[in-house]
C-alpha cells in the first residue's frame, strides 16, 4: 500500500464486517474517500520488491488496500522480470474476485516456457497477494474465503541445511538441531542437499551427520531426513533402512532425483518410510505423477513455488483423493509461512508438520513485519487477522529493496 490514502489496519477497522456491506468506505486521507461496491474493487497495479532473502510482490487495489504475496527465492531477477513482463498485463485492471481466471491467464499466456519453474514461481506471488487482498477487503481471514478451518495450530519441524557437509559440520548440525529442541520445537529435519551433481557420494555424510543430530536431539525428538535428490535407488533403499532401523526417522525426502520418478516408486515400494517429495514439483499435473509414477506418501508442495494458494489447493484436493497428507514445503517465515498456513488451516489432510527455517536466519524479512510467529510447544498458531495475517511495514519492505 505504498501509495495509498490509509493503512491497512485503519481500512480493516472502517470495513469490519465489510461482508454483509454493499460498499467500502476507506479512512480519510490525502484523497477523497473511495466508495463503491465490494465486488467492483479491481487491481491497479502489481509491484516486486526484490529483497535480499526474499521476492515479494504487491497488488494494488483502487480500494486503497493492498495485498502482499512471496515468490521462491531462486533466481529473483529472473522471476521478477518474469512477473513485470509476463504477468501483469494479465492482472492489472481485473477485479480481485477473479483470482482464478488471472491464474489461468497468467498460465496459459506462458505455458509454453514449460509448466514449471519461473512461471509458477512468479504466479504464485501475485496469486498469494490476491488472497490476502480479498481477506482483507473481506475483513476475514483468507482461510474463511478458502473454506474455512480445520485446525487452530499446525506443529513445525526446524528445518536446517548442511549442503552436503559443506555449509556446516556435524558438530555444527547437532548443536543447530539442539538449539531448536530448546526453543522449545518437538521435531527437525537434517536437509543433506547432496543433489544430483553429487549423486551416492562416497564417503555418505549422511551417516556422520544424522548420527551427530540423533545424539544431540535424543531419541524422542523427530528427525526428518531430505537427502535432496543424491541417491540412486538402489543406494537410497539401503540408507533409508538404516535411517529407519537404526535412527528412527520416519520421514525420508527426496532420496532419488527429482527427474527420475521410477527410481523413486523403488524407493516407495521397497521401504515403510514415509517417503515424501514435491518441492521441486510445482504443477497439479507434476503432483500427479508423484502420486501415480513415484507412489510418494506426501506430497511436499510450496505455496511461493507451486503457483500459490490457488494450485496447492488444487494439489490438496489431489492428495485428498488418494489418500496423501500435505507437508508444505516453507523456507522463509513471514509471508511465506502465514500463506502456507492459511492453506494448512483450510485442508483436511494436511500432515503433522509443516516445514519452518529458523526465524533467526531470516532477520532480513523478519524485521519487516510487526512480529513473527512464536512457535510455542513446537506448534505456530494460525492467524486470525485479515488476509493472511501479516503486519508488514510498507515502508521498510521499500527500503529493503536491493540491486
Ligand atoms: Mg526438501
Amino acid at each position: 500500500m505504498s501509495d495509498s490514502t490509509c493503512s491497512r489496519r485503519d481500512f480493516v477497522a472502517t470495513t469490519a464486517g465489510a461482508l454483509a456491506a454493499t460498499t467500502l468506505v476507506p479512512s480519510l486521507g490525502a484523497q477523497p474517500p473511495v466508495t463503491r461496491p465490494m465486488g467492483a474493487v479491481k487491481v491497479t497495479a502489481v509491484k516486486t520488491y526484490k529483497l535480499r532473502q526474499a521476492l515479494y510482490v504487491e497488488v494494488q487495489s483502487d480500494a486503497g488496500v493492498s495485498g502482499w504475496g512471496e515468490c521462491a527465492p531462486n533466481n529473483k531477477d529472473v522471476v521478477q522480470v518474469f512477473v513485470q513482463t509476463g504477468l501483469v498485463q494479465h492482472v492489472v485492471g481485473r477485479s480481485v474476485w477473479d483470482s482464478e481466471p488471472i491464474w489461468h491467464d497468467c498460465f496459459y499466456a506462458n505455458s509454453d516456457l514449460g509448466p514449471s519453474g519461473p512461471l509458477l514461481n512468479a504466479i504464485a506471488g501475485i496469486d498469494i497477494a490476491l488472497w490476502d487482498l480479498k481477506g482483507k477487503l473481506a475483513g476475514v481471514p483468507t482461510w474463511q474465503l478458502l473454506g474455512g478451518r480445520y485446525r487452530e495450530r499446525q506443529r513445525v519441524y526446524g528445518s536446517f541445511a548442511v549442503d552436503g557437509g559443506r555449509r556446516m559440520t556435524a558438530d555444527q548440525a547437532a548443536r543447530k538441531a539442539a538449539s531448536f529442541v530448546e526453543r522449545g520445537y518437538t521435531a527437525v529435519k537434517l536437509r543433506m542437499q547432496i543433489r544430483e551433481r553429487n549423486l551416492n557420494p562416497h564417503p555418505d555424510p549422511t551417516i556422520p551427520y544424522v548420527k551427530a543430530v540423533r545424539a544431540a536431539i535424543g531419541p524422542t525428538v523427530e528427525l526428518l531426513v531430505d537427502i535432496n535428490n543424491g541417491y540412486t535407488a538402489a543406494r537410497a533403499i539401503e540408507r533409508g533402512r538404516w535411517l529407519q532401523d537404526e535412527m528412527g526417522v520416519r520421514y525420508y525426502e527426496e532420496p532419488t532425483s527429482m527427474q527420475q520418478l521410477h527410481e523413486l516408486a523403488q524407493v516407495s515400494e521397497a521401504l515403510d518410510l514415509f517417503i515424501v517429495a514435491g518441492e521441486n514439483e510445482h504443477s497439479r499435473w507434476q503432483h500427479r505423477d508423484l502420486i501415480d509414477i513415484a507412489k510418494v506418501d506426501v506430497l511436499n508442495p510450496d505455496v511461493s513455488k507451486a503457483g500459490g494458494i490457488t494450485e496447492v489447493k488444487r494439489i490438496a484436493a489431489l492428495g485428498q483423493a488418494t489418500s496423501k497428507r500435505i507437508m508444505l514445503h516453507n523456507t522463509r517465515p513471514g509471508i511465506l509461512t502465514h500463506a502456507s498456513l492459511a492453506v494448512i488451516a483450510s485442508i483436511s489432510n494436511a500432515a503433522e508438520y509443516l516445514e519452518y527455517s529458523d526465524p533467526d536466519d531470516y532477520q532480513s524479512l523478519t524485521a519487516l513485519s510487526a512480529e513473527t510467529l512464536p512457535v510455542v510447544n513446537g506448534e505456530l498458531v494460525i492467524p486470525s487477522r485479515p488476509g493472511l495475517g501479516i503486519e508488514l511495514d510498507p515502508a521498510a519492505v521499500a527500503r529493503a529493496v536491493v540491486a
